[in-house]
């Protein structure tokens, strides 16, 4: 039986690890749950799952949660809540999914309490993937991938180190725009963006999937996680999303992770890891699926790529502040404040005006992305 701690519980990959959870209620006990503004589904949950405790960003959300739930949960509120829920002293492994950077700080806080980490909020590994990486290694303690690209690497992997690697390929849907021509991109409305072709997500991942950028920020997490370059971390466009990613081996050897697209898998690997425990939710039937395809990645009307191997390679403070530029412009395109096409020029715009600090600590790094999202 594992102790889980979920923060982020009532967004898209909250709510695909209670559905785990539910397949495994001999395996896996939800001890904690944390959400930003969704109090009803928060307080749903909470009845349903009997967690320890759980956290709500408002602290009169949280009043309003303690006196419904009474003595059995106790009730935390904003940041100090998501570090006392990633510390609980019987908590296992903490599964971090809050959109943003929130997630950051209880991230830390739970792998120096000595618990294991799964991480989904990519956006910790780009903007402090080092001080992250190092933290564990210093504690002892593993940071799992719930991302299926970074699931399918780890388990193509197996652990190997990043000397019996060639190149980490990532695929990529190629987003509702992967044939649209140049010259409509400024067109591109938010209803449109919101379309995802394959997977069904929250709105700012689903953003980031159209302009490439999340697969541009999976480049950074694959670098710090795999503990590789980024001149060894590559992109390959697959529009059917069946393999989730590969491995390409110094020996020519390649291997991938299939599967119909489900984050439920990754999520129930990550949390069961190393088992692998039965599940009868994806079934993934080849000959109905027929053919996979791949392509090259069109670095022209796609500029993330280009500018995250960029923030990638330079490292230091840069992967922040294209992180924080990116998350900026997403929100002033989803209100309808800039265009499409505005999102990466607002992000190169802003990595080439930042002046970088390598070797940052996390305050430089928080400072960097501060800074960032003043810029627009
Ligand atoms: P959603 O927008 O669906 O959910 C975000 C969750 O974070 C919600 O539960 C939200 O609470 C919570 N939240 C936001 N701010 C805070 C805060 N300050 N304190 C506590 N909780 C907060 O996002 P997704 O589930 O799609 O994505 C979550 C993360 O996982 C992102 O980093 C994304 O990149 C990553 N990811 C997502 C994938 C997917 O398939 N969706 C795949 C791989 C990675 P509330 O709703 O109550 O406000």
């Amino acid at each position: 039986m594992k102790n889980v701690v979920l923060l982020g519980s009532t967004g898209s990959i909250g709510t695909s690890t209670i559905k785990v959870a539910e397949d495994l209620p001999d395996r896996i006990r939800l001890l904690g749950l944390a959400a930003g503004n969704n109090h009803e589904l928060l307080l749903e949950q909470a009845r349903r799952h009997q967690p320890e405790a759980i956290s709500i960003s408002d602290p009169d959300k949280a009043a309003e949660l303690r006196k419904l739930l009474g003595s059995r949960t106790e009730v935390f509120s904003g940041t100090e809540g998501l570090v006392r829920l990633a510390t609980l002293p019987e908590a296992d492994i903490v599964l971090i999914a809050i959109v943003g950077t929130a997630g950051l700080q209880p991230a830390l806080a739970a792998i120096r309490a000595g618990k294991d980490i799964a991480i989904a909020s990519k956006e910790i590994l780009v903007m402090a993937g080092q001080i992250v990486m190092a933290e564990a290694r210093r504690c002892g303690v593993r940071v799992l991938a719930v991302d299926s690209e970074h699931s399918a690497i780890f388990q193509c992997l197996q652990e190997r180190p990043a000397s019996s690697v060639r190149r980490l390929w990532l695929t990529a849907s190629g987003g509702p725009f992967r044939t649209t021509p140049k010259e409509a991109f400024a067109g591109i409305t938010v209803e449109q963006a919101l379309r995802h072709p394959s997977w069904v997500m929250g709105r700012k991942i689903t953003i980031d999937s159209a302009t490439l950028f999340n697969k541009g920020l999976e480049m950074i997490e694959a670098r710090w996680l795999f503990d590789i370059e980024m001149e060894r971390v590559a992109v390959v466009i697959h529009p059917q999303s069946i393999v989730h990613s590969l491995v390409e081996f110094v020996d020519g050897s390649m291997l991938a992770q299939l599967s119909t697209p489900d984050m439920c898998l990754p999520i129930q690997y990550a949390l069961t890891y190393p088992e692998r425990v039965p599940s009868d939710r994806v079934q993934t039937n080849l000959t109905r699926l027929g053919t996979l395809t791949f392509e090259e990645p069109d670095t022209e009307r796609f500029p993330a790529l280009t500018l995250s191997r960029r923030a990638g390679e330079i490292g230091g403070t840069l992967p922040a502040v294209l992180n924080a530029a990116n998350e900026t412009a997403v929100q002033a395109f989803l209100a309808g404040a800039i265009g499409f096409s505005e999102i990466s020029s607002f992000v190169d715009r802003t990595m080439k005006a930042h002046e970088v600090i390598a070797d940052p600590t996390l305050d430089q790094i928080l400072e960097a992305d501060a800074w960032a999202r003043r810029q627009l």
